[in-house]
């Protein structure tokens, strides 16, 4: 019999819209409460999640799991070992704050608006409920990592309260993907040994090309604001350019990002993708990865090791390029 594992099922929640996850996934993701409701509960999150890890153990996939990369084959040397390893589900060790969609750009690729279509709104606010999730011990204040997806925490009313309650219980891992069209001086609150990583999607090196993409005219302001979070934090800054077919899927656009990256002189690392419409979201369509995307991708990580920058080619990109 086949074992399986999810990491992320076991250490995470995913606040979503009106509901609560275990992960976050392309996947349909396992569904755990219903927030909207107001029916929120933390019994029953531990309910589910056990139920969960328990049939990923015994060889059964969730339905909501289907089509997820983040279940892994896990081997057991022998019987006692399969029923006394236990996994420790008590604590949440990762809060994804995904249950806004608010946002200052209209990005044509933005796979959250499209999955969120029609459910738009913020229904509720989180705060409340992370409070009552460090007063009911539920969280793993030592080791807890918070990720900021969204929408964009730019435009979240609830983002300085949120950072300063995370930060008053010690939490010191954050990761957060904004557009960085607005700074973010609450960041600069953090502990000197606070763990602090920025992904910024500029998909472009040109200011025509990330208006067409984002629907916003803000490439500039969003170096400015790169500039000053690099002087005045620790962040790690972690620059993505997703390419997206007929429009920055060009050599000279991602030479002028690569030129970007170079003045900028506070890039960690440059990651690459593939438009997730293409190759996640609409899987009937099967899309043909184009040979000279690996070529722009190879320039990438020429670029990258030349200058000392790290480079990254996202999971699901990997996956679908090394496929062909
Ligand atoms: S396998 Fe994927 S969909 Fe299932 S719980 Fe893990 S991350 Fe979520
Ligand atoms: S910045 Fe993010 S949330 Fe906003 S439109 Fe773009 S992809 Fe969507």
């Amino acid at each position: 019999m086949k074992s399986y594992k999810c990491e992320i099922l076991e250490k995470t929640l995913n606040f979503l819209p009106n509901k609560v996850n275990f992960c976050c996934s392309y996947a349909e993701g396992l569904n755990v409460s219903y927030v909207k409701d107001k029916n929120f509960n933390f019994a029953d999150i531990k309910k589910n999640k056990k139920k969960y890890i328990n049939q990923l153990k015994f060889g059964k996939i969730p339905a909501g799991c289907y089509g997820c990369i983040d279940y892994k084959e896990k081997k057991y040397t022998n019987i006692l070992d399969f029923f006394f390893t236990k996994s420790d589900t008590s604590l949440i060790k990762q809060i994804i704050v995904n249950h806004y969609k608010q946002c200052d750009c209209n990005c044509i690729y933005c796979t959250q608006r499209i999955i969120w279509d029609g459910d738009y709104e913020q229904n509720y606010e989180l705060l409340p409920i992370i409070q009552d999730l460090y007063e009911h011990n539920a969280i793993d204040k030592d080791n807890l990592q918070v990720e900021f997806q969204g929408g964009d925490v730019t435009a979240l009313n609830e983002f300085e309260s949120l950072m300063r309650l995370f930060m008053k219980n010690g939490c010191k891992c954050y990761d957060i993907h904004t557009n960085l069209t607005k700074y973010l001086p609450v960041l600069e609150e953090l502990p000197f040994q606070s763990l602090l990583s920025i992904q910024i999607s500029l998909d472009s090196g040109t200011k025509e090309t990330y208006r067409k993409i984002k629907q916003i005219d803000a490439l500039e302001q969003v170096l400015d604001n790169i500039k000053m979070l690099s002087i005045k934090t620790n962040a790690i800054i972690n620059l993505k350019y997703i390419i997206i077919k007929d429009v920055n899927d060009n050599s000279y656009e991602v030479n002028q990002f690569l030129e970007l990256v170079k003045e900028l002189r506070c890039v960690n690392e440059v990651s690459f993708d593939i438009d997730y419409r293409d190759i996640v979201l609409y899987k009937d369509k099967k899309f043909e990865i184009p040979s000279y995307y690996y070529d722009i991708v190879k320039q990438a990580e020429d670029f990258c090791r030349e200058n000392r920058i790290m480079f990254c080619l996202k999971e699901y990109a990997k996956m679908y390029m090394e496929k062909k």
